[in-house]
């Protein structure tokens, strides 16, 4: 007996590559397929000439295939199909398709076929993945033409192969929990989830799939504001020691840095002192573009705390990142306050070094202790705990930073900061239980980035404009492809990569390699830093790294398999300096999907405007780390609905001052108490 529970494997036809996309895509079961529904709907219209269809522009093409070869990637040597389709006016139109063999089984020269996808023309006309049917000699197309369901992929399923599998659990709609009370559905005229479900997927008319997608969103927005209020309620009112405002310590502060703050900067740092300065424990979300600065205004605030005669900690998820903020904050902090001292703990320090720290930490000696999960794993106590920090807050679950926050004896402030920016309303309406402080402006001098995607076929290209700027006394990052299923095989590539620039590409340069397996990482940064390199090959190790203002290129390699808060991240490591930069983005399979990624970084370099764009065209969350959060693409969108939003609040506050357990809601509650423990809802 199939059930919502099911793994997805227990549908017909479904191959592993597709269900590893699934997964990439949050979907295990059978239940997590039929909450996907999808996010648009795509008509493709009456079949058009080549000559005649508007580049960039959704089309559908009939003619007769002129080939069908079978062809493998570069890195992957994942399978892709090369065909060519003549259509009737002799217009010739190029075709790729990755991840789809059975097309090559399937589909011959000679066969009469309509095709329907994205069309590009530049350099003749071309589709990629586009929907694909065999048409009898002379009628014309039947399900292509029609509407198409539009849901999200990942390399690897076509959105009909979702809409197929769907089919076959659809029955199984009614057995879906309801989180929404039947008294609150009544009154908001939403349908039940079943009836979502099922007009969802088949609506038989468009106004159903509307109101199939706000009853879902609903009742996700409903589940993560009731998870709000939980956790407003839950934090301890046990009181934080105030840290009162002393003006000699900001001018201090301020001048001992070789930069002025900027007025985000200065603003936020306010906030914080105004915070800290009073007996409720702050709980503050520090938010702001790659490259904004949030690390000083941690500094500052940590300053502050230290003058108040109590210790600070600062938890970051990778070592990396935490050396590099041992390395900030002592050099924002250490030469201007005499006394104060930053110290580092990361797992696998020497013995003796870890015993120094943790005893330096617990006499409260240290003013700040900098590190990685390492700070929770092990026995630190530290004594006089005032403000907790914890950078790229999404890394980290409730637990883990509650864990933190337990180091000392009471409560300290808390601080976070997140790697990418959230824009104003969506950040409010996901963390509607913290104050939130936003840098909106990055440092003055930086010059924006040029941005470009390229196909593999232009990496001499890219590979000269590196040797021009190597040429000029500039650096490059080469980011190797993220090969998720094995860091063995990505030291690989990367190894690979890096003799193959070393000796073939670049033997004149001097060429450096850096993965997370290496030792001797932080050396070859460093290295790399003081301009004995000229080219750094990495993994996504560099993602968080150190700043290098004299790197003007960053190339990456199969830009697609990275997310879009990666590749901001990454672009965000150069341009730090006055000339101009480029980022690279090659990518190696690019399905349209991902093109589309692609190009919006390439036009969008505003932080908080690509998280925007991300969620209007493509309705996803993925810059905020919608995923991580436990949050569907659904109800990111439905973020986006002031008023949704709003009914979704008065009446999660509703049912919680009613009955706060929720007692009467057990499906609810289950929901809301699932929600808490996964996401960084603090
Ligand atoms: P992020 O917000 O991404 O964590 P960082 O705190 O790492 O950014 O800061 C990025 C770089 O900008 C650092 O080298 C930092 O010293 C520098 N920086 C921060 N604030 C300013 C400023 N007001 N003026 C000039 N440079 C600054
Ligand atoms: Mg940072």
């Amino acid at each position: 007996m199939r059930t919502l529970q099911s793994p997805v494997t227990e549908l017909p036809k479904i191959r592993p590559v597709e269900v590893a996309a699934l997964k990439r895509l949050g979907i295990e079961t059978v239940g997590d397929l039929l909450l996907n529904i999808p996010y648009g709907w795509e008509s493709y219209g009456q079949p058009v000439l080549l000559r005649n269809a508007i580049d960039n522009h959704q089309v559908t093409v009939v003619g007769t295939l002129a080939s069908v070869v079978r062809k493998q990637s570069r890195y992957k040597r994942m399978p892709l199909i090369e065909g060519s389709l003549k259509d009737d006016a002799g217009g010739t139109l190029k075709i790729t398709w990755f991840k789809q063999p059975w097309i090559a089984r399937d589909f011959h020269a000679g066969d009469r076929v309509a095709v329907a996808g994205k069309l590009r023309a530049n350099y003749g006309y071309q589709m990629i993945n586009p929907h694909l049917e065999k048409l009898e000699a002379t009628g014309g197309p039947s399900r292509v033409g029609g509407e198409m369901p539009r849901y999200h992929l990942s390399g690897g399923i076509t959105a009909k192969k979702i809409a197929f599998l769907v089919e076959h659990g659809l029955s199984l709609a009614d057995d879906l929990p309801d989180v929404v009370p039947p008294g609150v559905r009544e009154r908001h005229q939403l349908l039940g989830i079943g009836d979502a479900v099922r007009l969802g997927h088949r609506p038989n008319q468009p106004q159903d799939w509307d109101r199939a997608v706000s009853s879902m969103q609903f009742a996700e927005l409903l589940v993560l504001q009731l998870a709000l209020l939980v956790s407003g309620r839950r934090m301890a009112t046990e009181p934080a020691q105030p840290v009162p405002y002393r003006q000699e310590v900001i001018d201090v502060f301020k001048k001992g840095l070789d930069f002025e703050l900027t007025r985000a900067q200065r603003r936020a740092t306010w906030d914080i002192y105004k915070d800290i300065q009073g007996e409720v424990p702050m709980n503050r979300l520090l938010n702001g573009d790659v490259g904004s600065g949030k690390t000083v205004v941690a500094a500052a605030a940590v300053a502050m705390t230290h003058a108040a005669g109590l210790q600070s900690v600062v938890m970051a998820p990778t070592e990396i990142l935490a050396r590099q903020h041992l390395h900030k904050f002592r050099s924002y902090l250490e030469e201007s306050l005499p006394g104060l001292t930053v110290e580092l703990l990361v797992s696998g320090l020497p013995a003796a070094e870890r015993r120094r720290v943790v005893t330096a930490v617990a006499s409260g000696h240290t003013a700040l202790l900098v590190g990685t999960h390492a700070l929770i794993e092990e026995a630190v106590e530290i004594a006089h705990l005032g403000l907790a920090v914890v950078d790229e807050q999404h890394r980290f679950g409730t637990r883990q930073r509650e864990l933190l926050r337990s180091k000392g004896h009471g409560r300290p402030h808390f601080l976070a900061m997140t790697a990418t920016p959230i824009p104003r309303s969506l950040a409010l309406a996901l963390y509607g239980d913290m104050r939130l402080s936003t840098l909106d402006e990055l440092p003055p001098g930086r010059t924006p980035v040029v941005t470009v995607v390229l196909p593999p076929t232009a990496r001499s290209e890219a590979e000269e404009l590196i040797r021009r700027e190597v040429g000029a006394g500039r650096q490059a990052f080469v980011i190797c492809p993220l090969i998720e299923e094995s860091e063995k095989l990505e030291v690989k590539a990367a190894t690979a990569e890096y003799e193959r620039l070393r000796t073939e590409v670049f033997p004149d340069l001097r060429v450096a390699l850096v993965h997370g397996k290496l030792k001797e990482k932080d050396a070859v940064m460093r290295a790399f830093a003081a301009g004995e390199h000229d080219i750094l090959v990495a993994t996504a190790v560099v993602e968080v790294g150190v700043d290098i203002p004299n790197a003007t290129v960053m190339l990456i390699e199969g830009a697609e398999r990275f997310g879009l808060a990666q590749l901001h991240q990454f672009r965000g490591r150069v341009g730090r300096g006055a000339v101009a930069s480029h980022c690279i983005l090659l990518s190696e399979e690019p399905g349209e999907s991902s093109l589309e990624r692609l190009e919006l970084i390439a036009r969008e370099h505003d932080g908080f405007k690509l998280a925007m764009e991300d969620m209007r065209q493509r309705g996803m969350g993925e810059m905020m780390g919608a995923r991580q959060h436990g949050m569907s693409d659904l109800a990111m969108r439905g973020l986006l609905q002031p008023e949704l939003l709003n009914l979704a609040r008065q009446e999660a506050e509703r049912l919680f001052d009613e009955d706060p357990d929720l007692a009467a809601h057990p499906i609810l509650r289950a929901s809301v108490l699932a929600r808490l423990e996964q996401t960084s809802v603090s």
